[in-house]
């Protein structure tokens, strides 16, 4: 079984680690930022056999080469996007799969954030590795793609079941609860949820990995009903 574990890097993102319980195989998803991101592999025990990258912005991939050179890991990331991402080891498409350990991911293709954006689906753990494309309380904002990409790649993730550990980019959820509440103000499983976010803030905690379920419920990007609607409220929300 896949577990996954946030490691924080620069201001807001968070890399992934991922371990198949089983064999120890270890991978690293959009490592950044060398420093953080090796001590937790070496922490670890150092073992690192997978760089997963889900989309080619500077702040997924800018220690790729480092933590590859470190470790002799190898890259995985979107053939769509081969020319602007760092070397990749292993190109993949919507529909191929990549192996760690005894798992096996599902890549899906999920437009919107950028034109190649690809998210990775471990079924054994639930873990899906979403970058900038479903977020908690939020999606990415179009940069390349157009809202219809994005309400697909938004209905692909929701589609992977309520107990999707959703593993995104970034530590965005506070500041995608406020416009959350303002986007749907009569939702309850929203408040209560909001509420649940700021206790966790507060804390210290971090607010992810979240629950598919919970998205569902209160996750206003992931509950519109057609491509205007989530126009919409993208627009709204990129001058909130
Ligand atoms: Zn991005
Ligand atoms: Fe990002």
């Amino acid at each position: 079984m896949i577990t996954a574990h946030l490691v924080p890097i620069l201001s807001d993102n968070y890399a992934w680690l991922l371990r198949c319980s089983e064999t120890g195989a270890t991978a690293i998803v959009d490592p950044a930022e060398v420093a953080p991101v090796a001590a937790a592999i070496d922490a670890a025990g150092g073992r690192l056999d997978l760089i997963l990258l889900t989309h080619h912005h500077g702040d997924h991939i800018a220690g790729t080469d480092d933590i590859r050179a470190r470790y002799g890991a190898k890259v995985v990331g979107a053939r769509a996007d081969a020319h602007r991402l760092p070397r990749l080891d292993q190109q993949v498409a919507e529909g191929d799969t990549v192996t760690l350990g005894n798992a096996t991911a599902a890549v899906l293709e999920t437009p919107g954030h950028t034109r190649g954006h690809i998210s990775f689906h471990f079924a054994d753990g639930h873990v899906l590795l979403c970058g900038d494309t479903l977020f908690s309380l939020g999606c990415g904002r179009l940069l390349e793609g157009t809202a219809a990409e994005m309400f697909h790649s938004l209905a692909k993730l929701a589609a992977l079941g309520p107990d999707t550990l959703v593993c995104c980019g970034h530590e965005y959820t506070a500041s995608n609860a406020r416009f959350a509440l303002h986007a749907d103000p009569d939702n309850q499983a929203l408040a209560a949820y909001a509420a649940q976010v700021a206790a966790w803030r507060a804390a210290g905690t971090p607010s992810l990995p979240s629950r598919m379920e919970d998205e569902l419920a209160a996750n206003p990007f992931l509950r519109a009903p057609d491509i205007a609607a989530l126009a919409s409220l993208r627009a709204r929300k990129d001058s909130f």
